[in-house]
């Protein structure tokens, strides 16, 4: 048997040192806002938690956490602003473009 395992990790500081997760907005609000039943990503529920997000200051550490992390199977919830399909489309998109030639992954 030839099995290869990758593991990808992110730095869980910010350039001062504290964990990022600390100025998460995400860690002051009911976490049931980021699960909701409705994922419309135009609806209302998925607006409330996007909009938490998008006020956010560690938005990109949590981005970059989720895409090196995330487990496909079990993508749930709003998470730095996108829901389950958004960030599917995200991490499509970046190994789409991270094997063309010449392309230099994130
Ligand atoms: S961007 Fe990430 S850390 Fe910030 S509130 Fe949204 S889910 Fe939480």
């Amino acid at each position: 048997m030839n099995a290869t395992t990758t593991t990808t990790t992110t730095s869980t500081t910010t350039a001062t040192g504290q964990d990022w997760r600390r100025d998460a907005m995400c860690a002051e609000v009911d976490p049931e806002v980021f699960y909701p039943l409705d994922l419309d990503p135009i609806g209302p529920a998925v607006t409330a938690a996007r909009g938490i997000c998008a006020d956010c200051v560690v938005r990109l550490n949590c981005l970059l956490d989720v895409m090196a992390g995330e487990d496909p199977a079990r993508r749930w919830g709003i998470t730095a602003g996108l829901t389950p399909d958004e960030r599917a489309a995200v991490f499509a998109g970046r190994r789409s473009s991270s094997a063309r030639p010449g392309a230099v992954a994130a």
